[in-house]
Protein backbone atom coordinates (compact mmCIF):
# COMPACT_ATOMS: atom_id res chain seq x y z
CA UNK A 1 0.00 0.00 0.00
CA UNK A 2 0.97 3.34 -0.79
CA UNK A 3 1.50 6.07 2.00
CA UNK A 4 -0.66 9.17 1.67
CA UNK A 5 3.51 10.81 1.37
CA UNK A 6 3.99 8.65 -1.15
CA UNK A 7 1.20 9.19 -2.99
CA UNK A 8 1.06 13.11 -2.90
CA UNK A 9 4.89 12.49 -4.43
CA UNK A 10 3.76 10.64 -7.57
CA UNK A 11 0.54 13.02 -7.77
CA UNK A 12 3.48 16.03 -8.36
CA UNK A 13 5.38 14.05 -10.60
CA UNK A 14 2.43 13.39 -12.65
CA UNK A 15 1.29 17.00 -12.53
CA UNK A 16 4.65 18.04 -13.58
CA UNK A 17 4.98 15.82 -16.34
CA UNK A 18 1.39 17.08 -17.55
CA UNK A 19 2.36 20.78 -17.87
CA UNK A 20 5.63 19.67 -19.52
CA UNK A 21 3.89 17.97 -22.07
CA UNK A 22 0.70 20.80 -22.47
CA UNK A 23 2.97 23.63 -22.63
CA UNK A 24 5.63 21.83 -25.35
CA UNK A 25 2.13 21.24 -27.01
CA UNK A 26 0.73 25.29 -26.85
CA UNK A 27 4.00 26.17 -27.81
CA UNK A 28 4.29 23.73 -30.80
CA UNK A 29 0.67 25.38 -31.47
CA UNK A 30 2.23 29.11 -31.54
CA UNK A 31 5.13 28.31 -33.73
CA UNK A 32 3.48 25.85 -36.42
CA UNK A 33 3.81 28.60 -38.80
CA UNK A 34 7.56 28.37 -38.52
CA UNK A 35 7.78 24.75 -38.14
CA UNK A 36 6.22 24.28 -41.64
CA UNK A 37 8.53 26.98 -43.06
CA UNK A 38 11.13 24.54 -41.65
CA UNK A 39 9.93 21.68 -42.82
CA UNK A 40 9.46 23.05 -46.35
CA UNK A 41 13.06 23.85 -46.34
CA UNK A 42 13.54 20.35 -45.24
CA UNK A 43 12.11 19.38 -48.65
CA UNK A 44 14.16 21.34 -50.24
CA UNK A 45 17.30 20.42 -48.25
CA UNK A 46 16.35 16.43 -48.20
CA UNK A 47 13.48 15.90 -50.42
CA UNK A 48 12.17 13.72 -47.40
CA UNK A 49 9.23 15.48 -46.50
CA UNK A 50 6.75 12.79 -45.87
CA UNK A 51 9.07 11.22 -43.50
CA UNK A 52 9.85 14.61 -41.39
CA UNK A 53 5.88 15.35 -41.32
CA UNK A 54 5.07 11.87 -40.10
CA UNK A 55 7.87 12.09 -38.13
CA UNK A 56 6.79 15.37 -36.17
CA UNK A 57 2.48 13.93 -36.13
CA UNK A 58 3.91 10.60 -34.59
CA UNK A 59 6.04 12.85 -31.56
CA UNK A 60 2.72 14.49 -30.74
CA UNK A 61 0.68 11.52 -30.99
CA UNK A 62 2.59 10.05 -28.35
CA UNK A 63 2.60 13.00 -26.08
CA UNK A 64 -1.10 13.21 -26.56
CA UNK A 65 -0.83 9.24 -25.52
CA UNK A 66 1.09 10.24 -22.48
CA UNK A 67 -1.06 12.94 -21.27
CA UNK A 68 -4.02 10.00 -21.62
CA UNK A 69 -2.15 7.80 -19.23
CA UNK A 70 -1.01 10.73 -16.82
CA UNK A 71 -4.69 11.57 -16.67
CA UNK A 72 -6.05 7.89 -15.83
CA UNK A 73 -2.99 7.85 -13.35
CA UNK A 74 -4.24 10.72 -11.40
CA UNK A 75 -8.06 9.04 -11.43
CA UNK A 76 -6.41 5.98 -10.06
CA UNK A 77 -4.70 8.18 -7.49
CA UNK A 78 -8.14 8.92 -6.40
CA UNK A 79 -9.41 5.41 -6.53
CA UNK A 80 -6.48 3.26 -4.69
CA UNK A 81 -5.77 1.61 -7.72
CA UNK A 82 -2.63 3.28 -8.40
CA UNK A 83 0.58 0.95 -8.37
CA UNK A 84 -1.81 -1.55 -9.53
CA UNK A 85 -1.45 -3.18 -12.59
CA UNK A 86 -4.31 -2.91 -14.77
CA UNK A 87 -3.82 -6.13 -16.58
CA UNK A 88 -2.81 -8.57 -14.24
CA UNK A 89 -3.63 -6.49 -10.98
CA UNK A 90 0.16 -7.44 -9.17
CA UNK A 91 1.55 -4.85 -7.92
CA UNK A 92 3.74 -2.20 -9.39
CA UNK A 93 7.32 -1.99 -8.54
CA UNK A 94 7.72 1.61 -6.41
CA UNK A 95 11.24 1.61 -8.79
CA UNK A 96 9.51 1.49 -12.02
CA UNK A 97 6.67 4.08 -10.55
CA UNK A 98 9.58 6.27 -9.41
CA UNK A 99 10.28 6.78 -13.01
CA UNK A 100 7.16 5.96 -14.93
CA UNK A 101 4.41 7.09 -12.48
CA UNK A 102 1.98 7.43 -14.97
CA UNK A 103 2.30 3.68 -16.37
CA UNK A 104 -0.83 1.20 -15.77
CA UNK A 105 1.41 -1.64 -16.45
CA UNK A 106 3.65 -4.08 -14.40
CA UNK A 107 7.01 -4.32 -16.30
CA UNK A 108 5.72 -7.81 -17.51
CA UNK A 109 2.54 -6.72 -18.83
CA UNK A 110 4.51 -3.82 -20.66
CA UNK A 111 6.49 -6.43 -22.12
CA UNK A 112 3.82 -8.58 -23.16
CA UNK A 113 2.36 -5.77 -24.97
CA UNK A 114 5.46 -5.17 -26.88
CA UNK A 115 6.10 -8.07 -28.20
CA UNK A 116 1.73 -8.20 -29.26
CA UNK A 117 2.69 -4.78 -31.15
CA UNK A 118 6.29 -5.80 -32.95
ZN1 LIG B 1 0.87 -6.85 -14.96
Amino acid sequence: MLTKKEKHAYQKMLLAQKEKIVRKLTQLNNESKEVETDIAQDIVDKAESSYTKEFLLSLSNAEREQLALIDDALHRLKTKEFGICQMCAKTIGKKRLGTLPWTPYCIDCQQKKEEEKA
